[in-house]
């Protein structure tokens, strides 16, 4: 009797275990797949809760990453959720300044654009080069700087084409953004240089007139007065005056808390314009 009941407690426990472990491998099977890396940490690169191995028969699908917004056919600014900023420098490289800018930027670790006019890019690639080399971004800015408007359409290829040959050259960049000479565009050809030849046109929110008021002083106060968050600030880099108001311009841009980035990087933050209510604040502009 004693016998038989231990027969029985081993076969039940015999047979509790051999269901037990049926239904633990069927539970296995039946887990759901790993969920997909979400976008933001895909995009944050944080680590995302490890679960423990498991048998997976169908993996998921390669997660996609958050769509950069639509590139807009011209930039003034940005919107940005921090406080980026763009320096830009137009109308070189220039023989003597554009290193001496290059020096001042590398000592701060600061990035910047530079808009090139394709035939000094063409003269000075070593320049152009050593731009990129250190973390800046290059610009079609025209090869000879005409006003665009004024061209025909064989002209306005020539010079968009040809600088951009230039700056591929020296760099084997194929540059994505342009800056009309003197800001002068229309419709027709912004959406040439858009559809054509995949350039974003890229303008300005603050202009010292530094061609103009060749004062470094006032170059300086103007650019740290009217610094906004995601501003695009127009420069150029073939004036003394310029080149000398940057350590100060950029040092006091930097104790205010601003980022600078390059333009395309400014772009790829750029949110959709935040809806103003009511109050219309407009900048107080001290000159024209
Ligand atoms: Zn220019």
């Amino acid at each position: 009797m004693k016998l038989k009941i231990w027969s029985i407690t081993a076969l039940v426990v015999a047979i509790t275990a051999l269901y037990l472990t049926t239904a633990s491998l069927s539970a296995k099977a039946q887990l759901p797949s790993r969920p997909p890396v979400t976008a933001e940490a895909a995009t944050t690169g944080l680590p995302t809760v490890q679960t423990a191995p498991e048998i997976d028969p169908t993996p998921s699908p390669t997660p996609t990453p958050t769509p950069l917004p639509p590139r807009k056919h011209t930039y003034n600014k940005c919107h940005v959720a921090g406080s980026e900023i763009a320096m830009t420098f137009d109308d070189g490289p220039h023989p003597k300044l554009t290193p001496m800018l290059l020096d001042m930027l590398k000592e701060r670790g600061i990035k910047a654009t530079f808009f090139l006019v394709g035939k000094n890019a063409a003269d000075y690639p070593e320049i152009v080069h050593r731009i990129v080399a250190e973390g800046h971004e290059v610009a079609n800015h025209s090869w000879s700087h005409p006003q665009l408007t004024k061209l025909g359409p064989d002209a306005l290829n020539k010079e968009i084409a040809q600088t951009n040959e230039a700056i591929h050259q020296a760099t084997g960049i194929q540059t994505t953004i342009m800056r009309p000479p003197y800001g002068a565009t229309n419709a027709a050809i912004t959406k040439r240089l858009n559809d054509e030849f995949g350039l974003a046109v890229i303008m300005w929110s603050v202009d010292p007139l530094d061609w103009k008021i060749r004062n470094s002083a006032h170059v300086t106060k103007y650019i740290t007065e009217n610094t906004t968050p995601g501003a695009i600030i127009l420069s150029h880099d073939i004036h003394p005056t310029t080149v000398e108001a940057m350590p100060a311009v950029l040092d006091t841009l930097t104790a205010k808390g601003y980022k600078f980035v390059t333009v395309s990087e400014l772009i790829a933050l750029d949110l959709p314009e935040p809806v103003q209510p009511t109050a219309k604040t407009t900048p107080a502009k001290t000159r024209k």
